[in-house]
């Protein structure tokens, strides 16, 4: 099996001590079984303060601080487990972070998540986003389901690549899907939006900004066709049937009109995406909440 990634998937590297919202703040760190053997067996002395960070729970995880960093982040924002002990005793989520997975019947697709700043950055930025590199081969077997996601994702993208403004080629998706966001009442997005789990309380009143008809100037159409191609690559890719494809399509859509709303009044596009992403894209609760308005 091959393992696919965008084209502009060349162009990241993590920005460490350069990063303005390190993935090492905020968010519990799991610790994974094989890294907890590595910190068992190691002689080394960071690997004793490695254990004692460690919260011996359900899912081991390390002890944030007060301000909810990871312990083993220095003051200028590096790595302490990479600086002591190397990059090979990092845990599986801090070695993979931004990266997700997707099974296609072809092979396995990889891309960068958009909740970090620099993956945002190059995401919002790269219009070969319809352009996939192989850069792994023999990494296991494909499977196959009757259902190709990848055959509708093409037809998507090639109406996004096409000479027309983004609310035309936003119609135009949603006609050929059949999907009516419209028929759904603001009260009932905003209800939505009201019910779900925020890792910063103050995103909530941001979202409230959500209009179905938030204006798209010119400036931003690239901005909001890129990161709509972003939310399918990552959403719709494994559905399982068409009515599964359209659910999490509507669910893109969905995402896409909640930026379009944030940036219609010059907030910066590139920390909207990125909020947007942490607040939903990164909680399946949030997800599943948001795809039950369009059953
Ligand atoms: S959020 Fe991205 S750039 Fe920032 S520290 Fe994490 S991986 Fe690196």
């Amino acid at each position: 099996m091959k393992l696919y990634a965008p084209k502009y998937y060349e162009d990241f590297k993590c920005i460490a001590d350069k990063c303005t919202h390190s993935c090492c703040i905020g968010w519990e760190i799991d610790v994974d079984d094989t890294a907890m053997l590595k910190y068992e067996k190691s002689k080394h002395y960071y690997a004793k303060k490695v254990l004692e960070s460690i919260e011996n729970s359900d899912t081991p995880h390390f002890k944030l601080s007060c301000e909810d960093r990871c312990p083993h982040l220095d003051s200028k924002g590096l790595c302490k487990i990479i600086i002591n002990m190397g990059e090979e005793y990092l845990c599986d989520i801090c070695r993979e972070h931004p990266r997700f997975y997707n099974f296609t019947n072809y092979g396995k697709e990889m891309g960068i998540g958009m909740s970090c700043p620099e993956a945002c950055r190059i995401i919002l930025n790269s219009d070969d986003y319809n352009e996939l590199d192989v850069i792994a081969r023999g990494i296991g077997d494909t499977y196959r389901i009757d259902y190709d996601a990848l055959i509708d994702r093409e037809k998507i993208y090639s109406i996004l690549k096409s000479d027309r403004g983004f609310n035309d080629k936003l119609n135009k998706i949603c006609s050929e899907y059949q999907i009516d966001l419209k028929g759904i009442s603001e009260k009932a997005y905003l209800d939505c939006i009201d019910s779900l789990e925020y890792l910063n309380n103050e995103h909530i009143s941001l979202f409230f900004e959500f209009s179905i008809d938030a204006t798209v100037s010119e400036k931003n159409e690239k901005y909001l066709e890129r990161a709509l191609a972003y939310f399918i690559y990552r959403h719709c890719t494994e559905s399982m049937d068409f009515e599964d494809f359209k659910i999490s399509l509507s669910f893109c859509v969905f995402c896409v009109l909640l930026l379009a709303s944030l940036i219609q009044n010059n907030k910066d596009v590139y920390e909207c995406a990125r909020v947007i992403s942490e607040e939903i894209e990164y909680n399946t609760d949030n997800i599943e909440k948001i795809k039950e308005l369009f059953y």
